[in-house]
């Protein structure tokens, strides 16, 4: 166990509350659930379930969040009003994040009152929680611009009158390290403090990990730091970085840390950068001909997580940066044996699509490979005929003739759109032969205007083989067909 961190820290997740006040985020209470539950079940302490003061429907969230047996404390939002208060216990909350404004700009400007005032709703709020039989953490918001002599002696106060934790909020983002280890220490002596931050200027980790280190002994956190503005602390990487720079072990079942971050990231529709920190899409693909060699030989030369511990796997891209190393891993996957001579050629026209601008995908590899190693590929599959019809009052529907393995299949099925229902028609036929599944789908307009080419790129897998294949035309479903039959076909070709 670490000595520079408290043995016992807890995390507070506020996905579902500071997260949801993310601009044009809105869960659904059914969705808030699916999230509290898998917060639940990867470790996390308490989840701050929403604001029951906000709406109805959060209420009925937060109260079936609340009866549902979970094994983590379920927290409100809460201002400092027996409104408030009287909501949070009647949805059942174990306990209240209780949120009294304490620097002198938010106390005069937003608040319109003095400082004694908002002490004395803090500490009635605090008293009347306590006889509705809440769990109190008292916080003050905007902490990092507060007088800290008038910040340490409310939270004095407040805990002689029953509050039980309290909260550092650095409100806008405007902690350093350094004025951490300042305010914090003075703070943590009172109670049990969280540490709450916000990442505008990018030091939301920083500021989060001095503060356990300077003596709190919880950090709020949302799942891929979403939150207000710029966001809160990320909680994958508070966590990986307790484990993996500070030797700390927490309770948290890593491995889910990435079904949880996509599941945050569909239902709150705010897709994942692709360069985020654990969980963006490039944090464990490699392209660079010198650092996928080296990953190739040992994977740490240039990783400083595995993969496999946040449940994600390590992928290497084929394109212009790509040395004969991933080349030769590639082809060695698809079951090729190429000669050095050989190789040599592929590295050279996977270099060229590259050059193109081009994303090479595992189809565009084996065609090149097939071509210098002159391997004919009779098709598995052929296409005879394809429909695909959408309007307004009708049900999008697409159907197709295929040839597979010599026998003739024709089907038709519906979708949410043309596209989908061309995507369920193609594997519907070729159910008997294989069950192929569609992991993911991308578009890219190569030039804009109505008439652009579209790039569809897919994702397949078969029996735990994963292939990407692309199709490329102005009609983005003949796109999307074509690339769904390049791949089938590379999937359900016997290479051995
Ligand atoms: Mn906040």
């Amino acid at each position: 166990m670490s000595v520079l961190f408290s043995d016992k820290l807890r995390f507070l997740d506020t996905t579902l509350r500071d997260g949801e006040q993310t601009p044009g985020v809105s869960l659904n209470p059914e969705q808030k659930f699916e999230v509290a539950s898998r917060l639940s079940d990867i470790g996390i302490d308490a989840i701050e379930a929403g604001s029951a003061a906000a709406s109805d429907g959060e209420r009925e969230a937060i109260r079936r969040i609340a009866d549902a047996g979970l094994n983590t404390e379920i927290c409100t939002f809460s201002r400092a009003l027996h409104l408030d208060i009287d909501y949070a216990a009647d949805c059942n909350a174990d306990s209240i994040h209780l949120v009294v404004p304490v620097s002198d700009l938010h106390i005069a400007k937003k608040m319109r009152k003095t400082r004694d005032e908002v002490v004395a709703m803090a500490l009635d709020a605090v008293r009347y929680a306590k006889d509705r039989g809440l769990i109190v953490e008292l916080s003050g918001e905007d902490a990092s611009r507060a007088d800290q002599q008038f910040l340490c002696d409310l939270f004095t106060r407040g805990v002689e009158h029953g509050a039980d934790r309290l909260c550092f909020c650095d409100t806008v983002g405007l902690l350093t390290p350094e004025k951490v280890a300042e305010f914090v220490p003075p703070l943590a002596k009172i109670a049990p403090l969280s540490i709450h931050c916000h990442d505008d200027l990018g030091f939301a980790l920083a500021n989060t990990l001095a503060a356990l280190k300077a003596g709190a002994s919880c950090t709020h956190v949302t799942v891929n730091g979403l939150g207000e503005r710029a966001g809160n602390t990320p909680f994958e990487e508070v966590v990986m970085a307790l484990e993996v720079l500070y030797g700390y072990r927490t309770r948290i079942q890593k491995e889910k840390i990435y079904p949880l971050a996509s599941l945050v990231s569909r239902h709150t529709g705010v897709p994942l950068a692709v360069n985020k920190a654990i969980v963006g899409e490039m944090a464990f693909t490699h392209e660079s001909g010198i650092h996928a060699h080296g990953i190739i030989r040992e994977p740490t030369t240039y990783e400083s997580v595995k993969p496999e511990m946040v449940g994600r796997k390590r992928r290497i891209v084929l394109g212009k940066h790509s040395g004969t190393a991933s080349v030769e891993a590639a082809l060695q996957e698809m079951a090729y044996k190429a000669d050095d001579k050989q190789v040599k050629e592929i590295v050279k026209r996977v270099k060229q699509l590259g050059d193109e601008g081009k994303r090479v995908t595992d189809a565009d590899l084996m065609a090149v490979a097939d071509a210098v190693l002159a391997i004919e590929c009779k098709p598995v599959i052929k296409m005879r005929q394809f429909t695909a019809t959408s309007g307004s009052n009708m049900i999008p529907t697409a159907s197709v003739t295929l040839v597979v393995n010599g026998q003739e299949m024709t089907g038709a099925a519906t979708g949410d759109g043309p596209v989908d229902a061309a995507m369920a028609v193609l594997r519907k036929c070729v159910s008997d032969v294989a069950d192929i599944r569609l992991e993911e789908y991308h578009v890219d307009a190569i030039s804009g205007g109505t008439d652009a080419l579209v790039e569809v790129t897919v994702r397949l897998s078969k029996d735990g083989k994963i292939i990407t294949s692309r199709g490329a035309r102005t009609d983005i479903i003949m796109a999307s067909v074509e690339a769904m039959i390049a791949g089938m076909n590379r999937l359900l070709r016997d290479r051995t």
